[in-house]
């Protein structure tokens, strides 16, 4: 069994759910503390009974709630040294024993899931997506990648579902609030996306602003 929810989705917030029999994670904590609580009783799962908490990057909309949720349900956060360089206010809330170091492109286990964790191109530290691999079942995550790269497509090949996840669109963003250096920073190099026919049997996922639930389930 593996399981994929996104419990938040967007510029407000990023939390995705992975399970599969033995094994349950969190991608991310970008909302409170309480509504990731929340999303996660909706679903029936206990957030105490959850085996940790992989951290793509340190922007806001992705660690938000980290630091409290880690220490509340007493969780390991998998993150890697750059990124938890990059949030010394999350970082001073996670206790000790549960800083989990890994390095990108070096893969590692929880429980029954292998995870592999493969470098994106977006403004942050170092930020990365994951393949998690379970009984030969290969989800991927790419959250905030700007524009596609080989690597992320090599990283991805295989996979039974794909979360991509990349919020330009220039008219829009023409007419947002958003001040000109981030309006800059979006139309930049980092927008552009690239369409492969390779990926046309796959099944995709790119969608942004998710209120409720979106679950997927591959048995
Ligand atoms: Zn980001």
């Amino acid at each position: 069994m593996l399981n994929f929810c996104s419990l938040y989705s967007g510029s407000s917030g990023n939390s995705l759910f992975v399970e599969t029999d033995n094994t349950k994670l969190l991608i991310d904590a970008g909302v409170s503390s309480k509504k990731i609580e929340k999303a996660l009783n909706d679903i029936d799962v206990d957030p105490s009974s959850l085996d940790g908490i992989l951290v793509t990057h340190e922007h806001s909309d992705h660690i938000q709630g980290l630091g409290t949720f880690s220490k509340k349900f007493d969780l390991p956060v998998f993150v890697n040294q750059e990124t938890l360089d990059a949030m010394p206010k999350q970082r001073d809330k996670i206790a000790d024993k549960n800083i989990k170091k890994f390095k990108v492109a070096e893969k590692f286990s929880i429980g029954d899931l292998d995870i592999n964790p493969f470098s994106i191109p977006h403004d942050a530290a170092n930020p990365c997506g994951f393949t998690l691999l379970n009984e030969n079942k290969k989800i991927s995550i790419a959250t905030d990648i700007g524009h596609m790269t080989n690597d992320i497509l090599k990283n991805l090949e295989e996979s039974v579902f794909v979360m991509l996840e990349s919020n330009y669109d220039p008219e829009v963003l023409k007419c947002s609030s958003y001040p000109f250096s981030l309006k800059s920073r979006i139309a930049g190099p980092s927008r552009t996306f690239v369409k492969s026919n390779r990926w046309k049997n796959h099944f995709f996922f790119i969608k942004i602003r998710f209120k409720k639930c979106n679950a997927w389930s591959f048995k």
